[in-house]
Parts: C-alpha cells; sequence; structure tokens
C-alpha cells in the first residue's frame, strides 16, 4: 500500500507543505508586465529547487522566445504509463491593488483559504502533484507510474511560445496523455469532472461607405451611413429565435447526445442565481435550449465591439464612412475555426446591404472545441478517485470557455488532455482577493496520491485504442 505511506507522509508534513506554498505564491511571476521579469525568474528558481529537493530527474529550464518553461520527469517504471502533468507559474496582473482586502503577494489564510494571486490560478493546484511525487519518493523511493512535469510561464499571455517548445521537444514529452492541474471545479458543492471545452474564433469586420467622412449638411439622406449599414448587417446574423442565421453554420455541430441533454438537465443548476449574481434578468438565446445547453453544447456568435463616427463629447454632424465590428463565436465540435470564418465572410458580403462593402480581418488564429473520449482511462480513473473521495459519483460536466493547451496537446503530441484541477470557478481567479481553498489543497493531494496509484495497476495497453497520431 504504497499510497497509504504516501498519505502519512502528506498528512504529517502538512503545515510545511502549506507554507512552501505560501513562500511560492509570495513571488509576484505577472508574465504580462516586464517589470517583474526578474520575479518571473525567481519563479523558475523556486520550482528548480522544489523539483530538485523532491528527487525528480532531469530537472530542465527549457526557454523560449518569452518565458520559460521548467521541465522535470521520473521515468523509473519501464511499462507503465507515463503521464505529461501541465500547469502554469506565471499569474495575472494583481491591479487594481485598493480592490484587494490584503496585499495580494502578502498571502493570508482566513476562513480556510488562502488568499492571494495565483493561490488558485496556478500555484496552488499545480503545487499538489509536486508534493504528491515528493510523498511517494520519500516513503517509497518510487512513483507508481512514469510522470514528467511541464510548467509553462506564459499561459496567462496566451501561451504564445507554447506550441513551437512543444513541437521541438516532441520525444523529452512524450507521454500516454496530459493530467492538467490547470481548469477549474465547476462548483465546490458538487463533485464533478471537466470532459468537454468549447472552442473560439475571432474576426473583425468593417464596412465601407465612402472614402471619407462627409457633411450631413452637403450629404445626409443622399449617400449611405456606415453604421446604419454595419446595424442592418449585423442584425441579420440571427434569428428572431436567436438562432445563428448563417447558411451553414450550423452543418459541422456534433448534435447534442439526447442522454447527455437528460443527464444536464438533472443538474443542480440555479439560472435566477446566474441571472441575478450579474444583474441581469432574462435568459436569452437559443430556442429549444436550456440555459446551461446553450452554454456548454451550443455554438454562439457574438459582437464584442462595435465602434465608427463620432463618439466625443457634444455632437458633430458627419456621415461616418466606415463602421467597425468585433466578433467571436464559441465553437463546438466538430466546427473548424477556419471554415466558421468563411461562412461568416460569405454571410457579410451576401447580407452587406447597398452602397457598403465589406471588409474582414482574422489573424488566423482560432481553437476547436475539445471532448475527451468517453472511456478514456484518464477520465474513468477521476471518476472512480472522486467517488472515493467524496463518496457519491462525480457528474460530468463541460465549460462554456476555451482551453487551448488541450487542443494543442492533441495536434502536436496526439495526446489527450484530462483536467484535474482542484481550483473551484468562484475562486476570484484574475480579480481581486483570489483565494485557494486548504480544503481543496487537501482533496487534491489525496486526490492526486490516489489518481496515480490506479493509474500504475492498469495494463500497459490500456491506452492504446485512444493514440492517434500527431499532425
Ligand atoms: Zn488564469
Amino acid at each position: 500500500m504504497s499510497a497509504a505511506s504516501a498519505l502519512d507522509y502528506l498528512a504529517s508534513h502538512r503545515a510545511r507543505i502549506v507554507d512552501e506554498l505560501i513562500d511560492y505564491v509570495r513571488v509576484p511571476s505577472i508574465s504580462a508586465d516586464p517589470a517583474h521579469r526578474a520575479d518571473m525568474g525567481r519563479a523558475v528558481e523556486f520550482l528548480v529547487a522544489q523539483l530538485r529537493r523532491i528527487g525528480l530527474e532531469h530537472v530542465e529550464v527549457l526557454p523560449t522566445a518569452g518565458h520559460p518553461a521548467v521541465y522535470a520527469d521520473w521515468l523509473g517504471i519501464p511499462g507503465a504509463p507515463t503521464i505529461l502533468v501541465y500547469g502554469h507559474y506565471d499569474v495575472q496582473p494583481a491591479a487594481p491593488l485598493d480592490a484587494w482586502s490584503s496585499p495580494p503577494f502578502d498571502p493570508v489564510i482566513r476562513d480556510g483559504k488562502l488568499v492571494a494571486r495565483g493561490g488558485s490560478d496556478n500555484k496552488g493546484p499545480h503545487f499538489i502533484p509536486l508534493k504528491v511525487a515528493e510523498a511517494y519518493l520519500a516513503t517509497t523511493r518510487k512513483l507508481p507510474i512514469n510522470v514528467k512535469f511541464l510548467i509553462e510561464g506564459e499561459e496567462e499571455i496566451g501561451s504564445r511560445n507554447l506550441e513551437p517548445l512543444v513541437s521541438a521537444n516532441r520525444e523529452k514529452l512524450a507521454a500516454d496523455f496530459v493530467l492538467a492541474a490547470d481548469g477549474a471545479r465547476w462548483r465546490i458543492d458538487l463533485p464533478a469532472v471537466n470532459f468537454a471545452s468549447r472552442g473560439i474564433v475571432a474576426l473583425e469586420a468593417t464596412l465601407t461607405t465612402a472614402d471619407r467622412d462627409v457633411h450631413s449638411g452637403r450629404y445626409g439622406g443622399t449617400i449611405a451611413n456606415a453604421l446604419h449599414l454595419l446595424a442592418r448587417l449585423v442584425a441579420t446574423l440571427h434569428d428572431a429565435g436567436g438562432r445563428i442565421a448563417i447558411a451553414g453554420f450550423y452543418d459541422d455541430v456534433r448534435a447534442p447526445d439526447p442522454a447527455e441533454r437528460a443527464a444536464m438537465a438533472e443538474l443542480p443548476f440555479d439560472e435566477a442565481a446566474y441571472l441575478a449574481g450579474i444583474g441581469a434578468t432574462t435568459a436569452v438565446g437559443e430556442a429549444g435550449y436550456s440555459t446551461l445547453e446553450r452554454q456548454w453544447l451550443r455554438p454562439t456568435l457574438d459582437l464584442n465591439g462595435m465602434w465608427g463616427g463620432y463618439t466625443g463629447p457634444g455632437s458633430k454632424t458627419a456621415i461616418p464612412a466606415q463602421a467597425h465590428a468585433k466578433i467571436s463565436c464559441r465553437l463546438v465540435a466538430d466546427q473548424k475555426p477556419a471554415r466558421v470564418v468563411e461562412l461568416i465572410r460569405q454571410h457579410l458580403e451576401l447580407h452587406c446591404p447597398a452602397g457598403g462593402r465589406i471588409e474582414l480581418r482574422w489573424g488566423g488564429h482560432g481553437t476547436p472545441a475539445y471532448v475527451m473520449p468517453s472511456g478514456h482511462p484518464g477520465l474513468t480513473v477521476a471518476e472512480r478517485v472522486l467517488h472515493e473521495l467524496y463518496g457519491r459519483a462525480p457528474k460530468r460536466v463541460r465549460i462554456g470557455t476555451t482551453l487551448p493547451v488541450s487542443d494543442m496537446f492533441k495536434r502536436v503530441l496526439g495526446l489527450d488532455t484530462m483536467l484535474f484541477s482542484f481550483s473551484t470557478a468562484d475562486e476570484g481567479f484574475h480579480g481581486p482577493d483570489e483565494f485557494f481553498r486548504l480544503q481543496s489543497f487537501e482533496d487534491g493531494l489525496r486526490a492526486w496520491t490516489r489518481y496515480w496509484e490506479i493509474l500504475g495497476g492498469l495494463s500497459p495497453g490500456s491506452f492504446d485504442r485512444f493514440r492517434c497520431h500527431a499532425a
């Protein structure tokens, strides 16, 4: 029972482990702010020292064009499953500082919560597998499985150098699947596993009617007004029932599984609280779907900004020659970002009112939706562990947001990504008073310990049918 001794170790070293986490979150490793470049280095040093002290091997700082990533492994059981643990040591900026009830990088424990920037996103959650590795190595001199750690430093700025790094280190990072210590649990009172996230694509449209803005006394009533035309055009993007009215938009959308819809209807989702939480009064969206289904199962098209003409103080009697809109879509399986952009282009060109011409700007980026294959051991082991830990079967839930690393690991390494984070969606990440529940830390240590133990008992062929070839 190697897990039992590891759990005993974690229990008897609890205070010291929490102190170490406090030291870690004390480092203001803000990737977005060049003034914190030295702090990014301090976080890397902290990690490297931890990984070495724990007894992991091949501890290495992997440089990128931006902030480096930290790698370490333990590969002592040939033939046993190998996982790649993902997390990120960078944090969001803490401003505005006066919105915090205690300084963001001066961690305090209040009501069982560690309050600090980075506590929940993502230092607390990825410190868990580090300490589980320590517990196993300290008590049994080995891990139940082979483990590789990849802790990056640019998640909060879009992981822009992660894909080149992963591409250049395919062999080093080869594994059976990715077990991510990132992501967040849906809610604290319901054991659940995340198995799917939506994709995203974003673009900008410009509608032009003339080569300059003109006097409304001389031209008003005689030529097209770009703002009026754009307003009419964007109004064609949805029908009266809230369905996206772009021809072909739903062609690649995988039909929702009736069994999943039935299970979702049973989830304790409080729509009134969901709306009241942001001061909204009415749920609006695609007809025929519940609010949760709209958030998890269905694609969206949103205007994120619209501008043009004069927006300064007072009035200005000019007719704008250009109007702009920022548009983004949340995608579901099996929509492809480039195809969606093409369909939007066709729609906007076809429906652009007389007197205007439309131009689209798209940077070529987009992320498709991600779905963990049903029956994947990464998913079923997570369910078994949570069932044991909480005494009831966890629900399967989706995430309405986008996790680009899942798609990237699939494309570049051919690996599925199981999210196994112990942060919770209400822990204020990216905002003031971010916190991490110490009970979640405790649960996470137990869960990851047991997860590795169960995984170590699987036969080597368990992942064969899920292995796919990287692009
Ligand atoms: Zn974040």
